[in-house]
């Protein structure tokens, strides 16, 4: 049988292992944190007809441009009251956030060229970084998975990286980023400053993202995804804000056409009905609260989370309590970090179903520590 060792790929590639999350379809799916509410059916019925009207010009390629959608999106993120008046011209999309990513390092990274990220973060930053020949630069946390302006610009200073990957809030800790860390970084490095913001929407009401830094910072950008809060995951589309020559520099790099006409239609049917596409972001955050709320009575250390996800600590025997789930139908992440597990908030009754597998699989624990009070 033909291995992958056998072919005659890149050097660089050899040895590597793809991005991982298992895909299983169970009863209870809080693995990889998508919005577990379906779309409500009104909704479902416009992007419907839109996807239907641009079935009829189908034989034709679509706007490559895709300037209805670049609109739709300026229109979205300017409704965040600390955002700039951003314009289609700052706007830039893709099949998912991910696409985006890999853009930005196609065009800004590659061979010879470094990108410093922020580990424990998103894989995929470091995996678009090896497809792209870029070279991942790990940088390292403070206490907590804080990431402080100073070492920020320690790292920085150290590594002169070409690229700086922030993840805010971060995927899988659920850490949320001060601006005065991301202003930092911008300030010690000549490269660019990406922003992942693909859980922005969970952050705490009122909280200022990166959007608001964007003026008079031409090297930073910050990328979003409709795949999490906007419940639109299987629709694949991530955009980014940035200055109009960044968005510029992307187009040197996709594929001509790369946004689907049915895709670019899908979404801007869907923004088009924001609030209702959103409605389930309080109740998730109130999910996600419960959570950690019950975790942490059930002996467990969840870290604090401004996203739609709870790392918890604590966990004496991850992939055994991974499967035990799994045999009860329920799905979470196990990211190998030593002593955690991750999990999605999903509706009221997933969050039930997986806190009340939880309190079965937890030996109990009396105050003081003596384990298994009979009482
Ligand atoms: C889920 C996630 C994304 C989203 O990727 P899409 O390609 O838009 O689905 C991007 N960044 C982070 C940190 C994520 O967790």
């Amino acid at each position: 049988m033909t291995t992958l060792d056998d072919l005659p790929i890149r050097d660089d590639l050899r040895g590597l292992s793809p991005y991982g999350a298992p895909h299983l379809h169970l009863p209870v799916e809080l693995n990889v944190n998508e919005n577990t509410h379906p779309i409500p059916e009104d909704v479902a019925r416009d992007i419907i007809e839109s996807i239907a009207r641009e079935l009829m010009t189908v034989n034709r390629y679509p706007d490559r441009e895709f300037s209805d959608l670049r609109d739709s999106l300026a229109a979205y993120l300017n409704a965040d009251s600390s955002a700039p008046g951003l314009t289609r011209e700052n706007i830039w999309a893709a099949n998912g956030s991910n696409e985006v990513l890999q853009h930005i390092l196609q065009a800004f990274g590659g061979p010879g060229r470094t990108v410093l990220g922020f580990p424990p973060t998103y894989s995929m930053h470091s995996i678009i970084a090896a497809s792209t020949g870029t070279e991942w630069v790990a940088g390292t946390r403070d206490a907590e998975f804080q990431i402080s302006p100073a070492t920020a610009v320690d790292w920085i200073e150290r590594t002169k990286p070409d690229i700086v990957f922030f993840c805010a809030p971060n995927n899988p800790t659920g850490t949320a980023l001060g601006l005065d860390t991301i202003a930092a970084a911008y300030d010690a490095t000549d490269g660019i400053v990406v922003v992942d913001e693909a859980y922005a929407e969970f952050m705490p009401d009122g909280d200022p993202t990166a959007l608001s830094l964007l003026e008079g910072r031409p090297r930073l950008l910050v990328s979003r995804t409709m795949s999490k809060a906007f419940a639109f995951a299987g629709a694949r589309l991530g955009y980014l804000a940035a200055d109009p020559a960044v968005i510029d520099a992307m187009r040197l790099v996709r594929l001509p056409y790369h946004l689907s006409a049915l895709t670019q239609a899908a979404a801007v049917a869907a923004l088009a009905h924001a609030p209702e596409m959103l409605a389930m972001v309080d109740d998730i955050k109130h999910q996600r609260d419960r959570m950690v709320e019950v975790l942490t009575e059930l002996g467990y250390t969840p870290w604090p989370s401004a996203a739609n996800f709870v790392l918890f600590g604590g966990v004496s025997d991850p992939e055994g309590l991974w499967q035990q789930l799994l045999d009860r139908g329920i799905i979470i992440r196990n990211l190998s970090i030593p002593g955690h597990l991750r999990v999605s908030a999903g509706t009221a009754a997933e969050t039930t179903a997986f806190l009340d597998a939880m309190r079965e699989l937890t030996p109990m624990v009396a105050p003081g520590g003596a384990s298994d009070d009979p009482r």
